[in-house]
């Protein structure tokens, strides 16, 4: 439910609000936020227009910090380089730390499924993040992915293993099935998780010991 809206710390110009319904189209800037809003992966109309009013009614203060967060965030984080994941320079902690294994990679969809690999502490290896999966129904094909990167780490002939992580759903499985192929063309052992995970969900969402398990137990697949 939307929360009911306190006019007092509105400006002027609304003083009469239409009702609260899914249906209702704001105007101007309004209207505006609750698009940008709705645009975000998880999030609704009614969720979009629940955190819109929220926002409308916060402190001032609040609501700068929030903005400023999201313009620094644009600004200051990058990607690795070598990997895709998440950096505050050029290369990600993990590429740059001498003690990870550089025989074995793992991929993985995106940086948050890095974290989630790294809280089982099963891995001692290298990421690569792929950016997403492919999903025909969204235009995304093999092209859009970090793949042709993939294949430059894997040109130096240091590594052994690639790990096969991405989502147990059905993009993760197309974008796992692809990669299996064209990596055993390559002539590199492919390895996945075993099955185990929650099926049509994101690997963040698996638990720390089910994943964990799920990497241990993974097996060499053949194309
Ligand atoms: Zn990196």
């Amino acid at each position: 439910m939307a929360r009911p809206t306190r006019g007092a710390r509105h400006t002027g110009r609304a003083t009469r609000h239409p009702p609260v319904t899914l249906r209702t189209v704001y105007e101007g800037v309004i209207q505006e936020l609750i698009d940008e809003l709705g645009q975000l992966p998880g999030i609704g109309p009614k969720g979009a227009q629940r955190i819109a009013f929220h926002i409308l009614q916060a402190d001032p203060a609040d609501v700068a910090r929030l903005a400023a967060a999201l313009t620094e965030v644009k600004a200051r984080v990058k990607f690795c380089q070598t990997c895709g994941n998440v950096a505050d320079g050029d290369l990600c902690k993990i590429c740059m730390d001498p003690r990870r294994d550089p025989t074995a990679i793992c991929v993985v969809e995106e940086p948050k499924d890095v974290v989630a690999v790294e809280r089982t502490r099963e891995f001692r290896g290298r990421y690569h993040v792929l950016g997403g999966a492919i999903s025909p129904m969204d235009g995304i094909g093999p092209g859009d992915l970090r793949i042709r990167e993939l294949l430059v780490r894997l040109g130096s002939g240091e590594v052994t293993e690639v790990i096969i992580a991405t989502d147990p759903n059905i993009e993760g499985e197309a974008t796992a099935t692809y990669l299996t192929r064209f990596l055993k063309e390559v002539g590199i052992t492919v390895t996945r998780l075993a099955s185990g995970l929650p099926v049509g969900g994101d690997l963040e969402y698996a638990d720390e010991v089910t994943l964990g398990r799920a990497f241990e137990g993974r097996r060499a697949v053949h194309a």
